[in-house]
């Protein structure tokens, strides 16, 4: 007589990868992107979403994108003292950006100072991305926390923030997995767009 002891059936739960940028979202999506992952097809799926990286590359560039969407919809909001570039913001905590202010006295005044920094490869990226990055830390101005309000006026800036928050985030996790920068130049981009053009 055959008897089964539970060590005979293959382990089922091998430990599942943990996805850091995608903690905030349900386990039902988590599950898709890992095995997107798993498939090797997270890359090309993002690749084919967006087109081309946008052109801006400097940080004076980066200012007058940011001021744009300042004058637009948070007028009086405070003023954007610097907008940079940072290599080291993909370090601390999984940030895509950041967002600082100082209060500091001026004139007998206290005058606050804005500063927003987005994390350097966002230079070599969709503009969906960059935007949606922007968005979030000018929304900052307002809205401190991640609340409803805060998430309220960055969808009224960009309609489409949660989806771009999303894909920005599997991005990332893709690069985080191996996978090549989709966006950054080099022949891996040249082999996404030929597969493209099938
Ligand atoms: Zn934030």
């Amino acid at each position: 007589m055959a008897s089964f002891s539970r060590s005979s059936f293959p382990s089922r739960s091998a430990p599942s990868v943990d996805l850091p940028y995608l903690r905030a979202y349900s386990p039902t999506l988590q599950g898709q992107a890992r095995a997107l992952l798993e498939q090797g097809r997270l890359g090309n799926i993002l690749a084919r979403r967006y087109g081309q990286a946008h052109q801006i590359r400097s940080d004076k560039a980066l200012y007058d994108f940011t001021q744009e969407f300042k004058q637009r919809h948070l007028r009086n909001a405070g003023t954007i003292n610097k907008v940079l570039f940072d290599n080291k913001i993909h370090v601390v905590r999984h940030a895509l950006g950041l967002h600082t202010s100082m209060a500091r006295v001026q004139g007998g005044r206290l005058a606050a100072k804005h500063e927003i920094r987005v994390a350097t490869l966002f230079r070599q990226a969709p503009e969906e991305f960059l935007r949606m990055i922007v968005v979030h830390e000018l929304a900052h101005l307002r809205e401190k926390d991640h609340d409803k309000a805060f998430y309220q006026l960055c969808t009224h800036m960009e309609p489409d923030y949660h989806q771009y928050e999303l894909d920005t985030r599997l991005y990332l996790t893709h690069l985080d997995h191996g996978g090549e920068p989709l966006w950054g130049g080099g022949p891996v981009v040249q082999q996404v767009s030929e597969q493209l053009s099938e």
